[in-house]
């Protein structure tokens, strides 16, 4: 028999309507043939309600506490759903994330998954059950709660659908499949039939909300084929895997944008070797990810660094960049978290010389300034004013042909 995993994210689940109609839809898999083990997410807006609550009590609360605290959200929908399907009459049982084997490291708030201990999971498919695992949630090696990141239901469902060797790995949400852009910011986007591990790592890592990057991640180590589909439709989404088939000629595969971005400035450091190790390993240290980076050489002997952070981390960067910069003799620090980002994805962009500057075209021709740029094989990412972003995503979109009405859709440059 094979096991399928269906991951449900917080809108699949938001109220008692919809939980029922996901037990519906679980229960029909079980009906053709299939193990069935479903990972949810917390009901609605949970999550952000009980960050908002922590802060009501204190600016910036442990990670552990954080970690107990936001753990009960999945909690409760996984127990919501086992009641649900009990109603239907199916042998069913809800596990938390410890009790589902996901054991992580101690990262508080970001942990990673170490290892899937599938035993239990296994002896209760074994005994005919539908099982619930919560999304997001993880113990330590000394049981200790910790969470994944925000969208770590996600990595949850790809980590168990590998440990388990799951035939697939559907991820339902309130989109039906991933776009060429955010459909909520350009209404003519275009669902994609499949897409590479690569790009949609790219895509996730910046700023698609659809999939959690780790899950991408996790999907790719392990081959886990990962089907993004709605819970509100039965259309058939789009499928993650290895090798694209169709759309292989598309240089620009999609568009994402992240408005939880942060600027850091420390300027005036003295221009000497081990500078930039300084700065970036404290960071490091405190797990804050750092993404674009730029360096400004100067006449002096000193030189500006620029670079982005998450804004969740903004203020703890802050405090580490101020330190070091006393450290090491820079005049002065600057934040901005009035910026966001706009990136290009597309495997095929590694062999067209043209594409970065079509992107910078596009943005100039809309009065938009660039602030940074970053780019890699598969994509180009400029920092732009966050007021500015929707309209960049939407103009970038446009001078790539990918809407759905675009005759030139996909044509090479
Ligand atoms: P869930 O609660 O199901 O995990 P999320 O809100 O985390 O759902 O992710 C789904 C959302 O991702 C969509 O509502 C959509 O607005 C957003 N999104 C951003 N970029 C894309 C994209 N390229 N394709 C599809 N959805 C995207
Ligand atoms: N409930 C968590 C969040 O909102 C996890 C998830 O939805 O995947 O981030
Ligand atoms: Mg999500």
């Amino acid at each position: 028999m094979a096991i399928v995993v269906q991951k449900f994210g917080g809108s699949s689940v938001a109220n008692p309507e919809r939980i029922k109609a996901v037990a519906k839809r679980v229960v029909e898999a079980k009906d053709r043939g299939d193990d069935v083990v479903v990972v949810v997410s917390a009901l609605g807006d949970t999550t952000d309600e009980l960050i908002a609550l922590a802060r009501q009590i204190s600016e910036r609360p442990p990670k552990r506490e954080m970690d107990m605290l936001l753990a009960t959200g999945e909690q409760v929908s996984i127990a919501l759903l086992a009641m649900a399907i009990h109603e239907l009459g199916r042998p069913v049982v809800s596990l938390t994330g410890g009790q589902g084997g996901i054991i992580t490291d101690a990262t508080h708030t970001k942990a990673k998954i170490l290892h899937v201990n599938t035993d239990r999971v296994r002896r209760e498919l074994a005994a005919g059950k539908i099982v619930i695992v919560a999304g997001f949630q993880g113990v330590t090696p000394d049981y200790d709660i910790t969470t994944l990141g925000r969208g770590g239901s996600d990595t949850t469902a790809v980590a168990l659908a590998a440990a388990l060797k799951a035939r697939e790995c559907e991820i339902y949400t309130d989109v039906d499949g991933v776009y060429t852009a955010d459909p909520r910011v350009v209404p003519s986007a275009r669902k994609l039939a499949d897409i590479s591990y690569g790009e949609m790592l790219e895509m996730a890592s910046l700023g698609a909300l659809v999939l959690q990057p780790r899950a991408v991640e996790v999907g790719a180590m392990y081959n886990v084929p990962i089907h993004v589909r709605s819970s509100f439709s039965r259309e058939t989404g789009t499928l993650v895997r290895e090798e694209r088939v169709v759309e292989k000629d598309l240089v620009v595969t999609g568009v994402a944008h992240d408005v939880n971005v942060a600027k850091v400035g420390i300027l005036d450091v003295p221009d000497r070797p081990g500078v930039a190790y300084r700065i970036f390993s404290a960071l490091a240290q405190e797990a804050i990810n750092v993404d674009m980076i730029v360096q400004t050489t100067k006449e002096q002997q000193t030189t500006d660094m620029l670079f982005s952070v998450s804004r969740d981390d903004l203020a703890r960067a802050k405090e580490i960049v101020e330190a070091v910069a006393k450290e090491l003799g820079a005049r002065d620090v600057i934040v901005n978290d009035n910026v966001a980002k706009v990136s290009i994805i597309g495997a095929g962009m590694v062999s067209n010389p043209g594409v970065a500057a079509r992107m910078f075209e596009a943005l100039a021709k809309a009065d938009i300034n660039i602030q940074v740029i970053s780019t890699s094989e598969i994509k180009v990412s400029c920092l732009v004013r966050a007021e500015d972003v929707l309209k960049a995503v939407r103009v970038v979109h446009e001078a790539f042909g990918l809407s759905q009405a675009d005759p030139e859709a996909g044509a090479a440059l």
